[in-house]
């Protein structure tokens, strides 16, 4: 018995100690003041453990490595399947309804994009992506418009008041890319890209942005939580990851969807986990039976490449990016209806 009570003794005191270390505004950017302060605390006793690389605060479990990220660390949000609650222009990321970020691979023209945002937001959806600066497989291949591109963004977010969510490439970029971006994503090629990711996070932290970070070509669960982590060490608190697929030569899809990784990732972090439907299939037609698949995996939500109904194969003589997987308008606002019902699970399955 006296065992017994020392062992609970021992439990419930480590407890609080790393509560009051751990609780704050990673798992909520909106809560109060107090919390904030206490966990700024932490980020710069970890930031400089991390820059000094030494000394008792260097990872001895796995987890350890990505510790501000894994939701085992957190009380709130052990043994469940909650996510941070935080809000990006007024919309709410990691509630119970499915986040949709949908719109056009690249933004190619003024019409183009302001059409696309338009139809999407009728269709309910949250916010609008769109590159405007492109990684493509060849040089050749359509670059995006770079700040032409942002400012046509920023159109279309005067007009349809969705946050835009567009790709930053480029370390030189992030103040270019961070001014008009809500949300600045990191593409699957540049998970592991690690002085991008840290300047990002500090972007995100000192302008409150939001940050979507994309899984790498063939990534490892600690790799993608320890890419999330980089961000995290600089300060951002509105980080959202997002599984988009393999690269799988044996496989007809572009990169095979891994709807089990994305679960896997929702239990190991409490950051919410989306699921990109169109670059993981490469084809328009099975997009909605995959986005059905992340949803099922409890994924946070979705995003969703979408084109024009009568999208031509080219605009302005350049091939439109990733045409073959662009949901058209219609079919979109046809899927949006129905997973209209769709809650996001907020327990263990
Ligand atoms: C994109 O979403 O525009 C994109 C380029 O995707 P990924 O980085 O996953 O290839
Ligand atoms: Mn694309």
């Amino acid at each position: 018995m006296l065992v017994f009570s020392l062992h609970l003794f021992i439990i419930l005191a480590v407890e609080r100690i790393r509560n009051q270390f751990y609780a704050g505004p990673l798992k909520d950017a909106d809560e109060s003041m107090n919390v904030y302060q206490r966990n700024e605390d932490m980020l710069r006793q970890e930031k400089s453990a991390a820059s000094a690389q030494t000394g008792p605060q260097s990872a001895k479990t796995e987890s350890e490595e990505y510790r501000l990220v894994a939701r085992e660390y957190f009380a709130k949000y052990r043994g469940n399947l909650e996510t941070s609650r935080f809000t990006i222009r007024g919309v709410e990321v990691g509630a119970d309804k499915p986040l949709i970020i949908a719109g056009p691979c690249a933004v190619h023209s003024y019409e183009q994009t302001i059409a696309i945002a338009k139809s999407v937001q009728e269709a309910g959806a949250d916010m609008l992506r769109g590159g405007a600066y492109k990684p493509r497989t060849s040089p050749y291949s359509f670059q995006g418009l770079g700040l032409k591109g942002l400012e046509i963004l920023a159109e279309a977010r005067e007009i349809t008041e969705l946050p835009i969510v567009t790709e930053i490439m480029d370390q030189l970029k992030v103040e270019e890319v961070g001014y008009y971006a809500d949300v600045l994503q990191i593409g699957a090629r540049n998970m592991q890209n690690y002085a991008l990711l840290r300047d990002v996070g500090q972007y995100a932290a000192e302008h409150e942005k939001g940050v979507l970070l994309k899984t790498g070509p063939l990534p490892k669960l600690k790799e993608v939580l320890c890419a999330a982590e980089y961000i995290a060490l600089e300060g951002a608190k509105k980080i959202i990851i997002c599984e988009r697929g393999i690269n799988n030569p044996a496989d007809s899809m572009r990169n095979t969807p891994r709807p089990n990784f994305l679960l896997e990732l929702r239990k190991a972090t409490y950051l919410p986990v989306i699921g990109d439907p169109s670059h993981s299939t490469g084809k328009r037609d099975l997009v909605p039976r995959i986005a059905a698949e992340f949803l099922d995996a409890a994924a946070n939500g979705l995003l969703i490449d979408v084109i024009r109904d009568d999208e031509k194969e080219t605009i302005g003589g350049e091939k439109v990016c990733d045409y073959e997987q662009g949901m058209k308008a219609s079919d979109f606002k046809r899927f949006m209806t129905e997973i209209k019902t769709r809650k996001v699970p907020q327990k263990w399955p």
